[in-house]
Order: C-alpha cells, then sequence, then structure tokens
C-alpha cells in the first residue's frame, strides 16, 4: 500500500490484515467520520516540521508513513483505542499538531495516528484557584485566545502558538517566550489526565502540591508520546497583566549581558521576556542597532508597582554593565515579528540546510557553551552562519538557541547529521544539557544514553513496564535500538 510514494526512514508496517481489523473495530467505537486510510490523511500526519522532512519532500519523498488515522473524540475514545492496539498489538503515535521539530511523529513502523485535534474543548475554568482544565488537542492560539476573552492568560507562547496543541506542549516538555515570569510548561502545569497503554484512564489531582511519592503526572511529561496518551490537562493561568514595560539595552560583549541578566535573575525580578543576540543577530533582527553590540530585549509585565520596581532593579544593574539603552521600539517589533519564521521555507527551497539547536546551560558555562558549539558547527564544511540568543534564563542558568545555515550541495542529509554531531559533541562537553524544549524525538535520540547515563535504563524499564507490546510511538526518545535514520 501506498507503496508509489518513496519513504526514507520506513523500518517496517504492522501487517495489514491486523489494520484491517482495528479499523472495523475503531469504526464501531468512533464512527466513520472518525477513521480515515485516505491518502491525503495518512500523508497529512506522517511528519512534524524535523528540517529533513523538507529536505526530503522537497526530494518527493516522505520519511515514513501511517497506515490509518484516527480521531478521538473524548478521553474514553482514546481509552478504547488503546485498548484495542494493545490487543492487537498494533503501533500507535500520539499527534498533536506535528509543529514538533525532531521527526517525533514519524511512524518508522507504521501502524495508526491517533490525531487529537477533536478534543479541543476548554472543560472548566477555576477563577479562585487560576487554573484551567483544557482537553489536549486544543489548539494554543485558540487556547489562549479563549482565556484572553474570560480577563486571562495562559502564560504560553512558543514561537509555534498558531500550530502546535497543549498535549504537544505537556509531551514535549515546550518553554514559551514569556516563560521567565510564567515558566516552562511543566511549572504551569498542575496535572494531567492521560490514557495509559492498556486504556486505563490516569487523572491526576489539580491541588497545589503534595507529598504522596513520586508524581505519575509529571512522568508524561517531556514523555513525548511513549508512555500513553495525554488527554488533558490543569494548567494556572494568570490575570491580564495591568502593565507592560518594554525596553531594550545593548552591551558591549556577550559575556558583560550575561554577567547583568545573571544578576537581574538573581536579584529577584521576573521579567517576562529576556532575550540576549549576539552581535550577529543583534544586526540581523534590529539592523538599526548595528552588528558590533549584544541587543537585549525585555518585557516586563504584572502589576503596575511591581512592574515599575522591577524596571528601577533592571535599569540600574544593567547600567552598571555598561549597557545603553535603546527604548521600547525594538521591543516592539519583535512582538510583531515573533511568529513569522518563513525565512526557513525560502531558504530551504534555495537548496539551504539550516536547523535550530537549544540547550541549557549553567551560569558558569553559558557563554563557554556558545563558543563552543558555534565553532563546532562552523568547523563543519559547508556551513555558512552559526549565530545565536539565550531565550529563557533562570536563576541558575538560561537556554542557548543557535541558528546554523549551510549550502552543502547535493549531500545535504550528511552534511545534516555532521552539523548535529559536531553540536552535540561540544555540547555535552561543555557539560549543557542537550535540550531544552524541542525533545528528542526520532533524531535526537543518539545522544540519549551521554544525556542520561544509567538513566536512561530506568527510562527504559518504566516502559518495559507501562507498554510491554511496544505499542506507544515505538522507535522514540533514544529508548529503542538504532534506527535507520541514525546509523
Ligand atoms: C516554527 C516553530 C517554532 C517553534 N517554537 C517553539 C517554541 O518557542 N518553544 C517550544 O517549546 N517549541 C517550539 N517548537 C516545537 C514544537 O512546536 C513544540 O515541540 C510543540 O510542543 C509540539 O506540539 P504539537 O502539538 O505540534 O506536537 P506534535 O508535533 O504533534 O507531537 C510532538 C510529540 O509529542 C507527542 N504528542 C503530541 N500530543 C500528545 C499527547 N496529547 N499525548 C501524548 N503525546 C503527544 C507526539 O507523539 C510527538 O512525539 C517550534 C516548532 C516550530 C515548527
Amino acid at each position: 500500500m501506498n507503496d508509489y510514494i518513496p519513504t526514507t526512514v520506513q523500518e517496517s508496517r504492522v501487517e495489514q490484515p491486523l489494520i484491517e481489523k482495528f479499523s472495523r473495530k475503531a469504526l464501531e467505537i468512533i464512527g466513520e467520520d472518525n477513521v480515515s486510510s485516505d491518502q491525503a490523511d495518512l500523508l497529512s500526519t506522517c511528519r512534524d516540521f524535523w528540517p529533513v522532512n523538507s529536505i526530503w519532500m522537497l526530494e518527493g519523498s516522505v520519511p515514513a508513513l501511517p497506515q490509518l488515522v484516527v480521531w478521538p473524540c473524548s478521553t474514553e475514545d482514546a481509552a478504547a483505542l488503546l485498548k484495542l492496539a494493545n490487543e492487537l498489538k498494533v503501533a500507535v503515535i500520539p499527534y498533536g499538531e506535528g509543529s514538533g521539530t525532531m521527526g517525533g511523529v514519524v511512524p518508522i513502523y507504521g501502524g495508526v495516528m491517533i490525531d487529537l485535534k477533536k478534543m479541543n474543548r476548554i472543560r472548566s475554568i477555576d477563577k479562585e484557584s487560576l487554573m484551567v482544565n483544557v482537553e489536549c488537542g486544543m489548539n494554543g492560539a485558540l487556547y489562549e485566545e479563549n482565556l484572553n476573552r474570560e480577563g486571562y492568560t495562559g502564560g504560553h507562547f512558543p514561537q509555534s502558538l498558531r500550530c502546535s496543541s497543549v498535549g504537544g506542549w505537556l509531551a514535549c516538555r515546550a518553554a514559551g517566550q514569556f516563560s521567565t515570569r510564567y515558566g516552562k510548561i511543566e511549572d504551569i502545569a498542575v496535572t494531567l489526565e492521560a490514557v495509559l497503554p492498556d486504556g486505563t484512564i490516569f487523572s491526576g489531582r489539580s491541588v497545589p502540591r503534595t507529598a504522596t511519592g513520586p508524581r505519575v503526572d509529571q512522568l508524561f511529561l517531556g514523555s513525548e508520546g511513549i508512555f500513553g496518551i495525554i488527554t488533558a490537562a490543569t494548567l494556572r493561568i494568570w490575570p491580564l497583566p495591568e502593565k507592560r514595560h518594554m525596553v531594550t539595552y545593548t552591551f558591549e560583549n556577550l559575556e558583560e549581558s550575561l554577567q547583568a541578566i545573571r544578576l537581574v535573575m538573581h536579584s529577584g525580578a521576573r521579567p517576562a521576556v529576556v532575550r540576549l543576540y549576539d552581535a550577529q543577530e543583534t544586526g540581523h533582527h534590529f539592523p538599526e542597532l548595528g552588528d558590533k553590540r549584544c541587543g537585549l530585549i525585555l518585557l516586563i509585565e504584572g502589576n503596575s508597582k511591581i512592574v515599575d520596581a522591577e524596571a528601577a532593579v533592571i535599569e540600574k544593574i544593567a547600567m552598571a554593565h555598561g549597557a545603553i539603552e535603546e527604548g521600547p521600539t525594538h521591543v516592539e517589533h519583535w512582538l510583531k515579528k515573533r511568529f513569522d519564521v518563513s525565512v526557513a521555507s525560502t531558504l530551504f527551497q534555495k537548496g539551504a540546510v539550516l536547523d535550530t539547536i537549544e540547550v541549557s546551560a549553567n551560569w558558569h558555562n553559558a557563554h563557554s557553551t556558545y563558543i563552543a558549539m558555534q565553532q563546532a558547527l562552523m568547523a563543519v564544511e559547508g556551513t555558512m552562519l552559526a549565530s545565536g540568543h539565550y531565550s529563557h534564563v533562570y536563576p541558575d542558568g538560561a537556554a542557548l538557541y543557535l541558528t546554523t545555515v549551510g549550502f552543502p550541495g547535493d549531500d545535504k542529509i550528511g552534511f545534516y547529521k555532521r552539523i548535529w554531531q559536531a553540536a552535540m559533541e561540544a555540547c555535552l562537553a561543555e557539560g549543557a544539557a542537550i535540550s531544552h524544549h524541542h525533545g528528542i524525538g526520532l533524531h535526537r535520540g543518539l545522544w540519549m544514553k551521554d544525556e542520561h547515563g544509567a538513566g536512561l535504563e530506568v527510562l527504559r524499564s518504566i516502559k518495559k513496564a507501562l507498554d510491554p507490546n511496544n505499542i506507544m510511538n515505538p522507535g522514540k526518545l533514544g529508548l529503542a535500538e538504532v534506527s535507520t535514520w541514525q546509523k
């Protein structure tokens, strides 16, 4: 089936009679509107935003194909579908909106794509305790709009807000652009509801904190679909901010500006947005600032008196580190352009290979990791650019986000693998974590052993215990045997 569409990393497929049996029973559970083996549906769910998919797509192939797509409309639907898949030993892959960047949804063993878009309701808002209960398939932008209408914000704005789902955020431990004030999604999550591979429904408790042993709900944060389906979540919300203060500073160099941000975080101030660009990216994003100094854009929001106090504290620290203040206009410009990534598709069409690599470092190695990774990337033949910014900051460190572009000629895939090998080796040698928010998926699994050490076996044991038939998103998170892609 579908053999006329070439696939590049398809390991195997589920035997077709099993898929047909699954399909017949799924029709009984969720009805004919919610089950499809149409070519268009298989193609539209077979890949994500992993750049390698774009390379293959331009060459006329897809990474791998599912054999069926199903759309559960409720937690009970999802539970019945997983129970069935487990009985038949059919691989299933949860699908949010396919905005992942690591090949997390690529169905390398075929099977059934469980597209969660029809589970898209806000179930309830608890205005007293500032929490919302929302279904996993809700689109990010719609989620925020719904909350805004009620006078609240979810505080989570990934660049992919308009093309990602709440469940995808939780499954990938996503980070939004306002994370310094509101936290990453794992900080925003109170608890979640999930369906285990055998169809059991797990529902966590929406209480502020517990001391009742390890929390099962937290096992699903970053699980990328390998332990079950996150069907709903209780998330923290905030009243819409009373005031916003925006300001840009430039600094002589990255080291000086990192020192300033570290002291801001140690002062207790919590600006919502903190983005520090190296000189190259400063010149690229804000040409009026030139490309000699490093630009820091800050957005502080919340209660107006607290915002004013935080702005004053930050200004004092910035000035003590030789900052020049550049006013609010660059932040306003960034706010307008922050979801625009159109340049990426243009570059791919011109023969470029580009990717972004985000890692997490402490303050002592935040700068050296930038230097080491940038040098490693530039040393790969064909690389034209490796620039970076710090996009999420904490009292104990920062997330570094590198963008790299190359024109490698015909060997695009070989080049892609070489830049990643170089970047990951440099990152690990510096002691930084290999991902801050894009996750592991298919691609980054190669470095999971280096990242987790003995912890990887713990994850494997949990996977075996929860999913003995290995039906949930097999081949992902670096738990399985090495795939064709990784060889
Ligand atoms: C242009 C662009 C900008 C981006 N910017 C950011 C950013 O600022 N911050 C950030 O963190 N990420 C960003 N990303 C990455 C991506 O958007 C996030 O990882 C997002 O959380 C994925 O959500 P999704 O619904 O699209 O998930 P998918 O891509 O559909 O799935 C991702 C993984 O999660 C699993 N999964 C999905 N839903 C569920 C569920 N309900 N239960 C269990 N498993 C599930 C899938 O099986 C897969 O393994 C960006 C991506 C793009 C393309």
